[in-house]
């Protein structure tokens, strides 16, 4: 070991302080391809293309047709600490470009051999190369060819550090980590087109969208599955300096692994405990806690409002108001979740009631029943129908048929729907006399229609105006009772339970401090703590419905979210699981038979009911098998 007191102090050379630097920023190939991307796309490039070899440990090139780097400004960008998009502190507090560090060029440069080649715009003339030498010395500008914009070439990635290059992955599961960078981009950049090559072939081909919403969500399907346009609900929520857009895949389409998780802050993707911390929350209703949910949101702030600079490679922001973030996506997806399938104002092939003319039951035979808690008659705001200047919704609603054509169930219609046309006049539907105008008392009926009968006591099929519905009986009580039941939980007052023997509970005095902070609002849900001492707690009161639970645990939790994040919803989850718990052992198990008039009741029941559309467990509770995907089913045109 060098024996560190005798050595004296030193000034690195610039190449080794590189190589330091590109420990943080260049961990792996993928890394290097995020940082030449985020060039580009600084420099208002309209293409990129991207070639890798060997899982881009052999060679990456990525060539944009952005503005180019004028011929005396070349070697500047391989300089430490050379940036052109950040000239003072001011410009730092409001950074508007993904780099702003001039770290990542000198970096990378000095753990591979790079060349640089570039044409700027006023160059119209010639373009320049530069080359770093495995020295670290510059090989001064010569005359290159190249049309307008910049290619970045970089060959031997780690060829000078063997530590690094040793802890490489096979090709295979480098080549994946580009991708999904390359994937998280073209997510976020529709208007840009991208074509990457892997040793010559070609993977991803996309076409810049110029702005086309159709072909906006067509790149969607082709990022993240087919389907996925339809198959989620477009958000588009604001507040005073924030705005929250994108789309979240409908709960019954959860992943079994986190693996389509986008979030961008102000167009830069970033991993952040907070954000998913309020995505999750927002899900924990509609979705098992084993499951993921799926998402492609953007955050809008003022850059004044975020940090981005406090890592090095960039994936991490900090909010200056975090709380208030973390509540604002919470609140805005959990508003979304409830309005379940609200598609109505995105589907306008069927957005006017079609009046059926055929074996459609006469009048309603059923009284709609009147038992349950239920009341939410009252229509939410449409997000759907929000104006905004860049709306996705707006994407989804021209688009969507496109999109529906292959996929043979419809998804439920939205509730919101399913209120509207349950409480809409009858004169009013369908204000254009259709020649069938004779059914005009059909539209009176239900949404879900009146129930046919039951199959294999699972199922319980329905004839509705528009096709036939098929509803998971289970699934569907089982959500009915869990909404039925938060409702009472929220509406009473909150049963407590005295603890014979209190318990105590030894924390930091820092966390009784904040844990004190927050008493009161917590012993509104029913849990009622003491402070003691410095630090020690004593839990006097329950909530009844907690009785059997670790309070321990559930207060070091609780502590642990407050100082984390400011707030915690971990006792209402916990209540809610255990309703959820209940309406799962109360509701109808499978194989009992209903008698009609219990199935219409269901039915609906279903259709006042938050978040029918899929059960606690985030499974779908209904779909619907149109007259048209009948038609196809047969081959019969219509
Ligand atoms: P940063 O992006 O943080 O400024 P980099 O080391 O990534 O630092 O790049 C240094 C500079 O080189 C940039 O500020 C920019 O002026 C220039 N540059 C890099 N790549 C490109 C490109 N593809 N097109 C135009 N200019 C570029
Ligand atoms: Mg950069």
């Amino acid at each position: 070991m060098p024996d560190i007191m005798s050595n004296p102090i030193r000034i690195l050379a610039d190449h080794l302080v590189n190589q330091i630097a590109a420990g943080e920023v260049v961990e792996r190939p993928a890394a290097v391809i995020k940082e030449l991307i985020e060039n580009s796309l600084d420099a208002g490039c309209g293409q990129i293309e991207i070639d890798i070899e060997q899982g881009g440990v052999k060679r990456l090139r990525v060539r944009d047709d952005g503005c180019g780097i004028p011929r005396e400004q070349l070697e500047l960008a391989l300089s430490r600490h050379a940036t052109s998009k950040v000239a003072e502190l001011a410009d730092l507090e409001a950074v508007a470009t993904l780099g702003f560090r001039g770290e990542a060029l000198p970096s990378i440069a000095s753990v591979s051999r790079l060349t640089l080649t570039s044409r700027a715009e006023e160059d119209a003339e010639n373009a320049w190369e530069v080359s770093v030498g495995a020295d670290g010395r510059l090989i001064s500008p010569r005359p290159a060819a190249h049309p307008r914009g910049t290619s970045v070439d970089v060959r031997d990635l780690f060829f000078n550090t063997p530590a690094r290059r040793k802890f490489l992955r096979t090709e295979k599961t480098e080549f994946d980590h580009i991708e999904q960078v390359v994937r998280r981009v073209a997510l976020a950049r529709p208007e840009i087109g991208i074509q990457l090559r892997h040793n010559g072939k070609g993977v991803l081909s996309l076409g810049a969208s110029g702005g086309d919403e159709a072909r906006v969500l067509e790149r969607l399907d082709r990022l993240l599955g087919k389907g996925f346009g339809e198959q989620s609900l477009a958000v588009d929520e604001s507040a005073v300096d924030l705005r929250l857009y994108g789309w979240v895949m409908r709960p019954a389409f959860s992943r079994s692994q986190p693996d389509q998780q986008f979030f961008y802050v102000n167009g830069r993707m970033v991993r952040d405990k907070l954000v998913t911390h309020a995505v999750r929350q927002a899900f924990s209703d509609v979705l098992h806690h084993a499951r993921h949910p799926a998402y492609v949101l953007f955050l809008q702030t003022p850059s004044r409002l975020v940090d981005v600079n406090v890592h090095p490679a960039k994936h991490e922001v900090r909010f200056r108001e975090s709380r208030q973030v973390h509540d604002f996506i919470y609140r805005a997806l959990h508003r979304r979740l409830s309005q379940g399938t609200l598609g109505s104002e995105e589907e306008p092939a069927d957005a006017s009631p079609r009046v059926e003319h055929s074996e459609t039951p006469g009048e309603p035979l059923f009284e709609p029943t009147s038992g349950g808690a239920s009341a939410v008659t009252t229509p939410r705001p449409r997000t759907g129908a929000r104006s905004g200047a860049f709306a996705p919704n707006d994407r989804v609603r021209d688009s969507r048929q496109n999109y529906q054509s292959d996929l043979a169930f419809q998804r439920p219609p939205p509730n919101e729907r399913i209120l509207a046309s349950a409480t809409e006049p009858r004169g009013e539907v369908g204000a254009e006399p259709e020649p069938e105008s004779e059914a005009a008392p059909r539209q009176s009926m239900p949404p879900l229609g009146f129930a046919l009968g039951q199959l294999n006591g699972v199922y319980l099929l329905a004839q509705a105006v528009d096709g036939l519905i098929l509803v998971d009986i289970h699934a569907a009580h089982e959500r009915i009772g869990y909404e039925r039941l938060k409702r009472a939980w929220k509406t009473d007052d909150v049963v407590r339970q005295p603890l014979l023997v209190p318990v105590s509970v030894q924390v930091a005095p820092r966390e009784a401090e904040l844990f004190e902070a927050h008493a009161e609002s917590i012993a509104r849900l029913g849990l009622v703590v003491d402070r003691i001492d410095a630090g020690s707690l004593v839990v006097r009161e329950v909530p009844a419905l907690l009785r059997q639970a670790d309070m321990e645990r559930m207060l070091r939790d609780l502590i642990a979210d407050l100082s984390e994040h400011g707030r915690s919803t971990r006792l209402e989850e916990a209540i809610d699981a255990v309703l959820a718990t209940l309406a799962c052992h109360t509701s109808v198990r499978a194989n009992r038979r209903l008698t009609l008039d219990e199935m219409n009741g269901l039915l609906r029941e279903m259709e006042r009911v938050e978040r029918i559309d899929q059960c606690n467990h985030g499974r779908p509770t209904w779909v619907k098998l149109t007259h048209e995907e009948l038609d196809r089913l047969f081959l019969r045109g219509r």
